[in-house]
């Protein structure tokens, strides 16, 4: 294995303070964002990379292409730079230029479509799709290969299972949640860790615009709002979802959600957008636990990637105020 893929994982979990505090519980953050591509998605990018290899789908010198604007990219080219795989990253052209400068500057070689829906075959992820087909390209596929969330029953749950074995934690008090992009980190995690021990309580957190709480609470798949949270939000049962437990579902809003970033920011910890709403749910998930009776419960979630991406969105006055987003004191005029 190349030493960079030694670094994935492995993450410590750090007490959120405010979290905590609110909840009057131990919220517990995974520091995903320490991953050496700088998010959560290094796990399904190394475990997807390196399945396929063992599968004999791809070796040194071929191509791995995938449809993705975000973290998913940034992972699967370095990755693939280590094992000198070649990738391709489709995106549609209108994502933002300093993506596309970063997957560029690490090497991905990049294909742009025209923004259109899924229905349309210029779509980015049709065009993915058709061009490794047409080439002999390894497709990642992060929605549709499970390897993406075996990569998380592996490492993810199997590192929360040795975290609470190790602090004597009962497993009828601890908690898990997280919010869905592709499903991996939840389908993930909930299968390893109700394996492990069915008392073990999951939570999901969606999004406005997102249908999967509407599917755990009233088992439609429907949406209403709309969410600038990046890289989450799904309106399918992707495979990565398909028959996972999930006890408990919260709908958040932007408004609610972002709050929590800015206060861990405020501690000292640098996370990302879909960071806030996880620490949201696991204030939410810690309540109901409470309410069932549970006393001190411990509730983990996963803090996916850092602020530096998204600063014309959570450190930009107009368009917090455009979003009525309290703003962090340290921006208010
Ligand atoms: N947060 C961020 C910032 C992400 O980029 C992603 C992946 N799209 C997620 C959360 C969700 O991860 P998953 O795909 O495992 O559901």
């Amino acid at each position: 294995m190349k030493p960079i893929f030694k670094l994935v994982g492995n993450t410590p979990l750090i007490r959120l303070q405010t979290a905590s505090r609110r909840a009057n519980a131990t919220i517990l953050g995974k520091c995903d964002f320490l991953n050496p591509g700088g998010s959560v998605k290094d796990r399904a990018a190394a475990h997807i990379l390196l399945q396929a290899v063992k599968r004999g789908d791809i070796k040194s010198g071929d191509t791995i292409i995938e449809a993705t604007a975000g973290n998913t990219g940034i992972a699967l080219v370095l990755l693939a730079n280590a094992m000198d795989i070649r990738s391709v990253i489709v995106m549609p052209e209108t994502q933002a230029e300093a993506k596309k400068d970063a997957l560029k500057n690490l090497g991905a070689e990049l294909i742009l479509t025209p923004a259109c829906p899924l229905s349309d075959p210029r779509n980015f992820r049709n065009t993915a799709k058709r061009l490794a087909r047409q080439n002999g390209w390894f497709l990642a596929n992060q929605f549709h290969n499970t390897d993406n969330r075996n990569a998380h029953i592996t490492t993810t749950a199997a590192e929360i299972i040795a975290y609470m074995e190790s602090h004597h934690i009962a497993p009828n008090t601890l908690g898990f949640i997280c919010a869905a992009g592709t499903g991996g980190t939840i389908g993930g995690c909930s299968i390893g860790l109700k394996t492990y021990d069915h008392t073990i309580t999951i939570g999901l957190v969606d999004p406005d615009g997102a249908s999967l709480y509407a599917y755990y609470t009233k088992g439609t798949l429907e949406a209403t709002g709309t969410s600038f949270i990046e890289g989450i939000g799904q309106g399918m049962i992707t495979p990565q979802l398909r028959d996972i437990t999930i006890d408990y579902a919260y709908n958040v809003s932007d408004k609610t959600a972002m709050p929590y970033a800015y206060d861990a920011i405020g501690e000292g910890i640098n996370v990302g957008m879909s960071s806030g709403i996880n620490i949201a749910g696991a204030v939410l998930l810690a309540r109901d636990m409470q309410q069932q009776g549970v006393k001190n419960p411990t509730v983990i979630t996963v803090l996916c990637d850092t602020s530096d991406k998204y600063k014309d969105k959570m450190f930009n006055p107009d368009f917090l105020t455009k979003n009525c987003i309290r703003m962090p004191a340290w921006l208010s005029p």
